[in-house]
C-alpha cells in the first residue's frame, strides 16, 4: 500500500501513513476543500494509529448493520402494531419509511474512514 503525507485521524499528527480509502465522504471533504480554496491535506492513518483505526472502522460498520436491522423492526412493529389493533392504512407505510430512513442514517453521525492495510 502506497504511503502518503497527511494529518493523522486519530492522533492528528502530519506525517505519512496509510490513506483513507476514497469513499463518498473522504471525496465531498475533498471537494469541499478545492472549492474554498484550503490547502489539500490528505487523511491518513499513522504506523502507530492503523491498527486503532481499523478497529473503529469494523465497529463502525457493525453500527451500520445494526442500525439496518433496527429500521426494519421499528417498520414491522409500526405497521405490525397497527395491524393487529385494526387501524391498519397504506398511509403508515410513508412516516414507517420516513423513520427507519432516519434510523439508518444515525450511524453517519459515528462515521469513520476505511484504511486499507
Ligand atoms: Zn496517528
Amino acid at each position: 500500500m502506497k504511503k502518503e503525507r497527511g494529518i493523522c485521524i486519530l492522533c492528528g499528527e502530519e506525517k505519512s501513513g496509510t490513506p483513507a480509502g476514497r469513499d463518498i465522504v473522504i471525496s465531498l471533504a475533498r471537494k469541499i476543500r478545492s472549492a474554498l480554496k484550503m490547502k489539500e491535506k490528505h487523511t491518513i492513518a499513522c504506523g502507530e494509529c492503523l491498527a486503532e483505526c481499523g478497529k473503529k472502522r469494523q465497529r463502525f460498520e457493525k453500527m451500520i448493520w445494526n442500525y439496518r436491522i433496527y429500521a426494519a423492526l421499528f417498520f414491522l412493529l409500526l405497521l405490525g402494531g397497527a395491524f393487529a389493533m385494526g387501524n391498519f392504512t397504506l398511509w403508515l407505510v410513508l412516516p414507517g419509511l420516513l423513520g427507519a430512513a432516519f434510523i439508518s442514517l444515525l450511524p453517519a453521525f459515528h462515521y469513520f474512514p476505511k484504511f486499507s492495510f
